[in-house]
């Protein structure tokens, strides 16, 4: 792919959307209220930021529920919504450079990342559910013999999307596409860190034919437009990703309000194992340190527990460090770049009092363990690697959000899995095997919404995404990704 290589010198043609999108048109907060919106490139004052509130939100729900009540979007005939839907992902594409720029510039991701994944991604996640349109069919029953029952999907009407910075802009593309292929309007809150991509994108959906008040963008705090779009009376469902903490609240807002569905992911503290016969260490060592070290950790389904057989357990760790070694965090601007920094300070000082707390409680520091770049005024953290982890330890237990590994050594499958769902969270597991009955075994007994079996990585948009336990529950992705924002009607019709 071909992409621009000069990146630094096209942020000077950047022009920030700062404003809420609300009804087609950028608004200001009503209260006038702005906030800084800093690079943690550089720790520098990118824009300000209108700072919504409850007011906002309540003005963009109600665009968005006259929209859907005047059936302008939900209505179409599915062909049309398909073409205004092509031509968004179209739009997203056409738009790659100054967008991945956008999200590189707001969050800190190497711009090769943003560049070649992140933006091709909502591109691509736009365009796949566009396509399920018209290819999706309702279902008839056997009902009683006396009439014909209709099972069909009809569009809840208002969706809101509380959504995180890790992937800003993506993680929004996986609540909003599926929500408005299904035929809703859309009510997104950015994640306070990395507003600008979702800002500048809800102009395109305008451009490429989205009715007015289909899709508004409310910038703003968690505790002020977070909590009012979750405990908003008219919303019909809200969409989140993001902290189990927070994700709880959205049930209690829900059910303090208007009893809206809620769907939770909610992250996770993701096992991967590598059993005695994995078949080529060196492949599965890169993929652990990549599934780890990879948009400096701040990934949901980051292989942050390593669990590792005791008799490849020095091999292995060797492999992993020589991997980590090479990812050395440097300028996200800089094409070749493959480690970025944190999303800001907090993120990085939460991390690296993770880190502290490791070496206290006795793991082994093997690798990294600092910030580093300190003169560039931004927040990086380096590949870090503990050894002599158990299970209990805090760093074994809490997500943790950052470039920071904790291997644990295991004697036989039954411990590996024992250790494995041994976590509140069941987002993701991995297992490493060339035995195709220990695959089996383990990807059957993993508590975990996806297995990936020889690899950190698998799947893509054409299967479910999401969680057990605590990592929440409602599917991201693949065709399941519309029971979230469609309802089940049964139509019975009595025949005489
Ligand atoms: P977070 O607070 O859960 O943020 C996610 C979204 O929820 C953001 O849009 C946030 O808005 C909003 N929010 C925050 N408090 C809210 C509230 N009281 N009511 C309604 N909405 C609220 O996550 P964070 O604080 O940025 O990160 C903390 C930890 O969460 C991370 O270290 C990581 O462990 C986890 N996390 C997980 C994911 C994931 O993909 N599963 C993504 C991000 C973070 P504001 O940005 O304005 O606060
Ligand atoms: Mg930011």
């Amino acid at each position: 792919m071909a992409v621009a290589e000069n990146w630094k010198e096209r942020t000077s043609e950047l022009d920030y959307r700062n404003q809420a999108f609300i009804d087609n048109e950028y608004v200001d907060a009503a209260s006038g209220e702005t906030f800084e919106c800093i690079s943690p490139i550089d720790g520098q004052v990118l824009t300000q930021i209108a700072s919504c509130d409850a007011e906002d939100i309540d003005r963009a729900v109600r665009a968005a529920r006259t929209s859907f009540e005047s059936g302008a979007w939900a209505d179409l005939p599915a062909a049309k919504r398909k073409r205004v839907l092509f031509k968004f992902a179209d739009l997203i594409a056409a738009h790659a450079d100054e967008l991945a720029l956008l999200e590189t510039l707001d969050m800190g991701k190497p711009i090769s990342s943003s560049r070649r994944e992140d933006i091709p991604g909502v591109a691509g996640t736009v365009r796949w559910f566009a396509e399920a349109i018209d290819k999706i069919y309702d279902e008839i029953s056997p009902a009683d013999g006396k009439g014909l029952g209709l099972i069909t999907r009809e569009p809840l009407g208002v969706v809101g999307a509380v959504v995180p910075w890790n992937f800003p802009l993506l993680m929004a593309a996986w609540k909003f596409a599926p929500a408005l292929a299904a035929g809703n309007s859309i009510v997104i809150k950015p994640a306070e860190q990395s507003p600008l991509t979702a800002l500048r994108v809800a102009e395109l959906a305008a451009e490429a034919g989205l009715p007015q008040g289909v899709f508004n963008v409310v910038p703003g705090f968690g505790t002020s437009a977070g909590q009012a779009l979750g405990r908003h009376m008219d919303v019909d469902a809200l969409a989140f990703t993001g902290s189990t903490e927070v994700g709880k609240l959205f049930l209690k807002y829900s059910g303090e309000s208007n009893m809206k569905i809620i769907s939770l992911e909610c992250g996770g503290k993701s096992p991967n194992i590598i059993m005695e016969d994995t078949e080529d260490l060196a492949v599965a060592a890169q993929e652990s340190a990549l599934g780890i070290f990879y948009n400096s950790g701040q990934v949901c389904v980051a292989a942050s527990r390593l669990l590792v057989h005791e008799n490849v357990r020095e091999a292995f760790l060797e492999k992993v460090a020589e991997f980590g070694t090479k990812m050395v965090p440097g300028d996200p601007l800089n094409s070749t770049t493959k480690l970025g920094s944190m999303v800001d300070e907090n993120q990085m000082n939460r991390v690296l009092s993770y880190i502290e707390k490791g070496k206290s409680e006795g793991a082994k520091l093997s690798l990294g363990g600092s910030q580093v770049r300190q003169n560039s005024g931004g927040y990086y953290i380096e590949p870090t690697i503990f050894d002599q982890v158990s299970n209990d330890m805090t760093i074994a237990r809490e997500e943790i959000f950052g470039p920071v590994l904790s291997t644990i050594t295991f004697k036989n499958p039954e411990e590996a899995l024992q250790i494995a769902n041994d976590t509140v969270y069941g987002l993701r597991a991995n297992v490493w095997t060339s035995n195709v009955n220990t695959a089996h075994k383990m990807a059957k007994a993993l508590k975990a919404g996806t297995v990936n079996v020889n690899t950190t990585d698998g799947g893509g948009i054409t299967m479910p995404f999401g969680g057990y336990k605590q990592s929440g529950f409602g599917r991201d992705s693949s065709l399941h990704a519309f029971d979230k924002y469609c309802q089940l009607k049964s139509t019975y019709i009595r025949i005489t």
